[in-house]
């Protein structure tokens, strides 16, 4: 959703909650996953693409270590806290959202004193933020706050900080303030991505490549299907996914599942048998290092030019999500089936799992039908009218 009057409309809002004029207007977007699910924290392949869904801030630096947040999108006044109270006890850490919203950009001027960025005074600064990323549906409204926040306090404060580094103190932010165990891809596709792209990234040690993704080109499009349901499950469950992750990766010796070779990944499930680890463990293992695969895949695909190609990868995806890493869900499932049934290329769930958002790769002349066809399948089963929009890949964190 590109905002042409946003810049405008966030500046008049600055001037009303705080009553002087902000020192300039940031941008930072939302993202969807392209293939690579769960992959980041174990220093995996991802593929991200930025979203025309952004988070814009209104932001000026202040000299008396008061910082104060305030945002369009919640009710309620600014909230006003001391830059050197800040710690992660207060700011809810463990909890996961328990500070609030204001924990996340709070979180990261923390992050950015603790690196040692911000020393003395510095790190005050009045924010407005106000966003078009919807909340909670999969697709990072909570690192585009964080990435617009740290953008926005690079540029105030002159630090020189390069977006993925950026990337790093976001997630520092949120991993150790908020208290949410994520891996980089979010803060790294909101800071980093660029137009007409989708993001390679490595998640061991940020090395990244810039794919060039025009779907328009090839008469191609690729629908955002937002379920509009989140299920409680989904926070507890990443952390025992993350969990299981690591005790496999320490059971076979090696430093993460990265390390974990597809050729020979019989033989490896086979080794963890024998070393005591369940089933259900053993398709954790499985999950991560074919979806480590498919990255490569897709990015094989798209570099030979054969866009249409990845449709299956992509399913493929889904399938190894629901049932070797089980972190799909009825509503997901559903887009899945009805967009193959109704022609779609290849369709699966993006982000952390439990709800939230699917995508859907279909040729131009059929996305209207397989969006009906998703949309009846929805009534059908009683489910709430899911949200469908083309995902444009978009740019990543910047000044306006
Ligand atoms: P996701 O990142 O998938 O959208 P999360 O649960 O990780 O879902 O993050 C959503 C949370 O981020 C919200 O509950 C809220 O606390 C915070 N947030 C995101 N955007 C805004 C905004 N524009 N204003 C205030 N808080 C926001
Ligand atoms: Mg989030």
């Amino acid at each position: 959703m590109t905002d042409e009057h946003g810049p405008g409309r966030v500046t008049a809002e600055f001037r009303e909650v705080y009553g002087t004029e902000p020192g300039g207007v940031w941008a930072a977007p939302g993202r969807v996953n392209l293939i690579g699910e769960h992959t980041d924290y174990n220093d995996g392949f991802v593929m991200p693409l930025a979203l025309p869904h952004t988070c814009l801030a209104a932001a000026s630096p202040r000299t008396d270590g008061v910082l104060r947040l305030h945002s369009g999108d919640v009710p309620g006044g600014a909230v006003e806290l001391r830059v050197e109270e800040l710690s992660p006890v207060a700011g809810g850490a463990g909890g996961g959202d328990r500070g609030g919203w204001a924990a996340y950009p709070a979180g990261v001027v923390w992050a950015l004193r603790e690196a040692g960025l911000l020393t003395g005074g510095a790190g005050g600064a009045d924010l407005h933020f106000e966003s078009t990323v919807p909340t909670g549906a999969g697709l990072s409204s909570s690192a585009a706050l964080e990435v617009v926040t740290a953008t926005a306090l690079n540029d105030l404060y002159g630090l020189g900080l390069t977006p993925p580094r950026i990337a790093q103190l976001c997630q520092r932010a949120e991993n150790a303030f908020v208290g949410v165990p994520c891996g980089i891809m979010d803060q790294m596709a909101s800071a980093c991505c660029t137009e007409g792209h989708a993001l390679f990234l490595d998640a061991r040690d940020l090395t990244q490549r810039q794919v060039p993704f025009d779907l328009a080109a090839e008469g191609l499009r690729l629908l955002v299907v937002d379920t509009r349901v989140k299920h409680e499950l989904g926070d507890g469950a990443y952390a025992s996914r993350r969990a299981a992750c690591e005790a496999a990766a320490r059971a076979l010796g090696v430093r993460a599942l990265r390390d974990v070779p597809f050729e020979g990944l019989d033989a490896t499930l086979a080794e963890l048998e024998r070393l005591g680890c369940d089933a259900a463990t053993r398709r954790r293992v499985r999950h991560v290092v074919t979806e480590d695969r498919r990255v490569e895949e897709v990015i094989q695909r798209l570099d030979a030019g054969d866009t249409r190609a990845i449709g299956p990868v992509l399913t493929a995806g889904h399938a190894s999500c629901r049932d070797d890493f089980e972190i799909s869900c009825a509503e997901l499932d559903l887009v899945v089936e009805t967009a193959g049934a109704a022609g779609a290329l290849g369709a699966r769930m993006t982000g952390g799992g439990f709800g939230g958002s699917a995508i859907v790769l279909v040729a131009e002349a059929d996305a209207d039908a397989v969006s009906k066809a998703v949309t009846e399948a929805f009534g059908a089963a009683g489910h709430r009218a899911p949200r469908i929009f083309p995902a444009v890949p978009s740019a990543g964190a910047r000044r306006l």
